[in-house]
Parts: structure tokens; sequence; C-alpha cells
């Protein structure tokens, strides 16, 4: 192709909200075999909503709201933002005189006033997340937090929790003073595109692959709903790019589609990374596109653009 050719496909790309950096990644696109998408956020909508929550112990439920929302409030990741949200709503929603006290705009203040003091918060990345309040250790994440900490889940709660994943869901586990003591439950639907496209990609003869942090159970059933057979589930932040290196083995092109922290390791590696318009800065910048509209149509969109350009209609 010429340059002027490039030029115009990339200005066509502008058009439709594909930018691309670049005439190599634009040339790259045509020969992708593989589309690596992540699942939060990517695949998903990245609106996490909190569907059950089920205290194990003699806790109070309201009180197990506020200990999760306490050990959350400092964690930047989407479920925890589920998780104030619906602490929040339990809590206030009905509770106060009406819409016109403006509580929803005022939340964050009312939390805030609201929730106990976390001492000692960290993150686990893709684990969850633990810190100290009122003197004892709580744990917030996944099976493997809360296990390698040495806390017993149950037979009743790995049950109910087995459920929860094979729906789909995403369980977070809770432990207080090194006691298992309940779970949620998280939904986060499907974008409406998604599995349009991924059957669309294998028309044009590209193998789809999901790559998550979250465990096994829940990544399948989210996969099945969508059409993606090739799952890589529990696969801890610095792996994801591991990932796209062994798919790339075999001279294989990895494209990488992601939105979040998490992901910009993997999409430096891929080929041909896509970032997802409105995800994470550090994304974008590792990206070679962003896909400005959110919409997974443009990851078709990209791959015709650079099949056109260089001719290679296969
Ligand atoms: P993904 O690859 O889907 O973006 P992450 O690597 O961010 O996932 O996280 C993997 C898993 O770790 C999540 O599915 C969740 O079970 C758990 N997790 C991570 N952060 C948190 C948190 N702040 N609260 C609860 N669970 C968390
Ligand atoms: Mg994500």
């Amino acid at each position: 192709a010429t340059p002027t050719a490039v030029m115009v496909a990339t200005g066509i790309g502008a058009n439709h909200g594909v930018l691309v950096k670049g005439g190599d990644a634009l040339e790259r696109a045509q020969n992708v075999n593989y589309v690596v998408f992540d699942k939060t956020g990517t695949l998903t909508q990245g609106k996490a909503v909190v569907t059950t929550a089920k205290v194990f112990s003699g806790m109070d439920l309201g009180d197990f709201l506020t200990l999760v929302a306490s050990a959350e409030a400092s964690s930047e990741h989407p479920l925890a933002k589920a998780v104030l949200d619906y602490a929040f709503h339990f809590h206030f929603f009905g509770k106060l005189p009406s819409s016109k006290d403006g509580i929803e705009q005022r939340k964050d203040e009312v939390l805030s006033k609201w929730l106990l003091e976390a001492e000692d918060f960290s993150a686990v990345p893709g684990k969850g997340v633990q810190c100290s309040i009122d003197g004892k250790h709580v744990l917030v994440g996944n099976r493997t937090l809360v296990t390698e900490n040495g806390v017993t889940i149950p037979p009743e709660a790995e049950s109910f929790l087995v459920d929860l994943e094979s729906n789909a869901k995403t369980g977070i586990l809770v432990a207080y003073d090194g006691e298992f003591v309940g779970l949620m439950g998280i939904t986060d639907p499907l974008k409406r595109e998604a599995a349009v496209v991924v059957e669309g990609l294998k028309k044009l003869g590209v193998h789809p692959v999901m790559l998550t942090g979250d465990n096994w159970r829940t990544a399948e059933a989210v996969a099945k709903e969508v059409g993606i057979e090739d799952v890589r589930a529990g696969v801890m932040p610095a792996g994801k790019a591991d990932v796209v290196r062994s798919l790339q083995k075999d001279g294989s092109v990895v494209a990488m589609v992601g939105d979040g922290i998490n992901d910009s390791p993997a999409l430096a590696a891929a080929d041909v990374g896509m970032a997802i318009g409105g995800g994470t800065d550090i994304a974008i910048e590792a990206a070679d596109y962003v896909l400005v509209r959110n919409n997974l149509e443009d990851v078709i969109t990209a791959i015709d653009l650079s099949r056109k350009t260089f001719s290679r209609i296969r």
C-alpha cells in the first residue's frame, strides 16, 4: 500500500472511532490469527452489580455489608464500586425522607461518615483486598485470597458459591478475624454486540480467546454465553502478557483487546493491542489502536480496514 493509501485508511478508521497509531499497526492487523479478549470491561459492560449477599455466620446482614463496604472503600476495582453501591442502597434507600434529600448526589459524603475505618489497607492484585477493622483482619476477594490466608470455606457456602459461578456470577468472599463470614454474588452483563463479534471473527478465520483473572467456573459460563471455546482463567495480572507470548510462539499474529491497567503489559506484548475507549489511560498508552466507541464491532472494522488497505482478501 502506498503512503497515501495508509493515510486514507487511517482517516477512514478515525471517522469510525478506530484510532490507529501508525502504519505498522494498521498493516499487522490484516494477519491477525488470534483475538484475545479481556473479560471484565471488555466483553462485559464493566458495570458490575451485586445480585446476592449471604451471611454464613451469626453476623447481621447490615453489619456484614458495612464491613465489606468499609474494606472496599479504598479499592479502585470495579467490583469494589458494586459492593459500595449495594451497601449504600441497603442502608439508605427508603430510609431517608425523600429523593429531595439528594442522598444519591451526596453518596460519597454519606458513605464517608458511615463506613468503618480500615487500617493497613492493601489491594492484592488479581485476588482482592485486605485490611484491618477494629483491630481484626478482614479479607474480601476470591477463593484463592481467603484459602491462602488459612480461612476455611464451609461446605454450604462453597455450594452456594459454585451455584453463583455456574450462573456466570463472580463470587466475593469475606473473612473476619480468620473466620469465613459470608459472600456476595456479582453480575456484569455482556456487551450487546459481544456474541455477534465473536461469531464474525470466526467467520473471518480468526480464533477468539477469553483471558481473565476471574475464576474458571465463572469464566467458562460467560465464555459459553458469548461463544468462545478457548478460555484462560485465573490468570494473575502479570501472567496476561505471558499468555499472549505463548500464542505468538508458533508465529501466530495476536491481537489483544483490553481496558484495564492489568491488561497493559498484554496490550504491549500483542502484535496488535486494542484498548477500549474509556478504559484506563495506561491501557490506551500501551495499545496500537483505540476503539473510541467502546464497541467491539470495531475490532472487526480494524481487521477489515487493514485487509482492504493491504489487499489481502482471503
Ligand atoms: P479481570 O482479569 O477480570 O479484570 P482481576 O485480575 O482484576 O480480574 O481480578 C481477578 C479476581 O480477583 C476478580 O474476579 C475477583 O474475584 C478478585 N478481586 C480483585 N479485586 C477485587 C476487589 N477489590 N474486591 C473483591 N474481589 C476482587
Ligand atoms: Mg478489564
